[in-house]
């Protein structure tokens, strides 16, 4: 099975997609990455969730990449006596350190760190930015606020302080918690939220310990003070729309998503677009054109993957906004123009042995007219730096490790397959050869470009670039002894262990 298009869809599991049926039908309708959202469920929850990816993975043979996204360090106000109550615009309103329940003028702030760190002027945003408060006094103790815009508030909304860098660590206890569990299920991305500055990666980095791919989510506006920074010691970035956009005023979302977009095609890091893409799909089978369109400026501007929130996780019609993602990244990336602004955005390779193969493997490609880009990699560099040359034909990326393949689901224009590494150049032709007609890239006649390192299976050698004419599949017994190309297919993804 091979999708027709280059950037990646990211389905979200909730309620509404917890069952075997309805995880296979979002793979089938072009889902490539799964996301575990940890500010819900249990993580018996999230284990059934995972066991029922792995199983679509084997019974369709194509590596699928799994995404926990930990909650962080949302901020939260305590409870309300009676669920909830109306704040007045223009009234003083107070957040203190008591717990008991709020009224009209005061609730509890369950968050200590934050008294010291807001100070007189800032604004402080209740309930996803629905609520504005103004400081007008902080004592360490107590907040003292103006109400700027009213409205009802009522129990442990969230609180955005879009002002301040805030002292708060990225992970929290459940966060760590969360982590640990996701990283023994076997996730291929791991997503921390509000990442602030650059040194909030560092402990991730350390507790992640290579076994999972780091994804900044980007929703503080402090962190675009750093973007370059943190985008380079990201492996991938999110641009996530739904906190970002109510710390940010509405209008300027847009520029700032381009911009983050483009940072990650600087260091070819892959980028998400992420929240509200087919909102209205929640409760209803087709999007608004409003919709339509933000999802093809995405794929316009580059993004990698674009991501389905609540619409795949406790939507009315999960699959169908999968489907409607599929389609529209295809009729975009079947428009000429799309060709000429992907181009327009192309970055100088970094002068390495690798970007300087990856350059030549997309120029090659363009002037004799390959079908297929084939990368192979161990660690997946080479499939990521492939991928930064956005290259006009598919990226068919071969490794030994599932896990390096399973992770690749989410890069632009890459189609990962695994099989055991090759011993020469010559079996490297040949597997490259028979895997692309294997995988549907190839036919007789067809021709590929082949980017690789020798020696062979070693991290960072690439060093090789080959062009390739397909020729009919060997029959097996003429097949050269060492690359077993059927057998892959015959275990391929199947060999995934359990
Ligand atoms: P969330 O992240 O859904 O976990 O809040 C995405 C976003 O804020 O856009
Ligand atoms: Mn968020």
């Amino acid at each position: 099975m091979r999708r027709q298009r280059n950037a990646k869809i990211i389905a979200t599991l909730g309620p509404a997609s917890s069952d075997a049926e309805t995880i296979r039908a979002l793979f089938e309708a072009g889902a490539d990455v799964f996301r575990f959202n940890f500010s819900h469920g249990s993580h018996q929850d999230h284990q059934a969730r995972y066991d029922i990816v792995r199983k679509v993975e084997r019974d369709l043979a194509r590596p699928i990449a799994v995404l926990a996204d930990l909650q962080g360090p949302k901020l939260r106000i305590g409870q309300i006596a009676e669920g909830k109550v109306m704040l007045a615009t223009g009234t003083e309103f107070t957040l203190d350190r008591d717990p008991t329940p709020g009224t009209a003028s005061r609730v509890c702030l369950p968050h200590p760190e934050l008294f010291d760190a807001i100070t007189v002027g800032q604004s402080l945003l209740l309930d996803d930015g629905k609520l504005r408060l103004q400081v007008l006094a902080s004592d360490g103790n107590e907040i003292r606020t103006r109400v700027v815009n009213g409205g009802m508030l009522s129990d442990r909304k969230g609180v955005n302080v879009p002002d301040a860098v805030l002292p708060i660590p990225v992970l929290t206890e459940k966060d760590r918690r969360d982590l640990e569990f996701a990283l023994s299920l076997g996730v291929e991305w791991v997503a921390l939220s509000f990442v602030q500055r650059p040194e909030d990666l560092h402990e991730a980095r350390v507790l992640i310990d290579g076994r999972a791919g780091l994804m900044t989510k980007l929703e503080k506006p402090a962190a675009l003070d750093q973007l370059d920074e943190i985008v380079r010691l990201s492996d991938a970035v999110m641009v996530a729309r739904g906190d970002l956009g109510v710390e940010l005023p509405p209008e300027r979302v847009p520029g700032v998503q381009k911009r983050i977009l483009r940072a990650c095609r600087q260091h070819g890091k892959p980028s998400i677009v992420a929240t509200q893409m087919l909102e209205s799909m929640i409760s209803a089978p087709t999007p608004t054109r409003a919709e339509a369109s933000d999802v093809a400026s995405a794929i316009y501007d580059g993004a990698d993957a674009v991501m389905l929130s609540a619409e795949s996780a406790s939507g009315a019609y999960p699959v169908q906004a999968v489907s409607m993602m599929n389609r529209i990244i295809h009729e975009v990336e079947r428009d000429p123009l799309y060709r000429n602004l992907i181009d327009a955005q192309q970055e100088a390779p970094l002068p390495t042995r690798g970007d300087a193969i990856c350059a030549a493997l997309r120029s090659v490609t363009r002037i004799v007219g390959a079908v297929a880009t084939v990368t192979y990699t161990t660690s997946g560099h080479t499939s990521l730096r492939a991928a930064r040359e956005r290259p006009t034909a598919p990226i068919l990326s071969i490794t030994p490790r599932l896990a390096t393949a399973r992770r690749l689901a989410l890069v632009w224009g890459v189609h990962s397959t695994v099989s055991p590494d090759v011993g020469s150049v010559d079996e490297m032709v040949l597997a490259a050869t028979q895997i692309a007609q294997r995988e549907g890239f190839a036919q007789p006649g067809d021709q590929v470009v082949i980017a690789a390192g020798m020696p062979f299976g070693e991290p960072g050698t690439t060093n090789l670039l080959r062009i390739a004419g397909i020729e009919e599949i060997a029959a097996p017994e003429k097949r050269m002894s060492g690359v077993p190309v059927k057998e892959a297919k015959a275990s391929g993804p199947a060999t995934l262990p359990t």
